[in-house]
């Protein structure tokens, strides 16, 4: 079930940002805890519209993604953000 978008999930970095660290994990921000693809590999518009479309797709469900969860959390005051 959707639950829509919420201050505490959603936040616009998948829409505006790819992060890359320099052995090449992409991320779409240095907070997010997980990689989205490896530009070798994959290679940068293959992972945007694929692996960010996912999580672009969790958030405007409502969905926290997992890669965002202490960010999430500073949101809502359970853990001391970056951010
Ligand atoms: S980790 Fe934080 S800043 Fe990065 S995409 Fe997730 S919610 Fe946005």
């Amino acid at each position: 079930m959707s639950v829509g978008i919420t201050d505490q999930t959603w936040c616009e970095v998948p829409w505006r940002s790819v992060f890359v660290t320099v052995d090449g994990v992409v991320r779409p921000c240095c907070d997010y805890c997980m990689r989205l693809g490896q530009l070798a590999d994959q290679g940068a518009l293959a992972i945007w519209e694929s692996r960010f479309e996912r999580l672009r797709q969790m958030m405007n469900e409502g969905h926290p993604p997992p890669g965002c969860g202490n960010c999430c959390a500073a949101r809502v005051g359970k853990v001391k953000g970056l951010r």
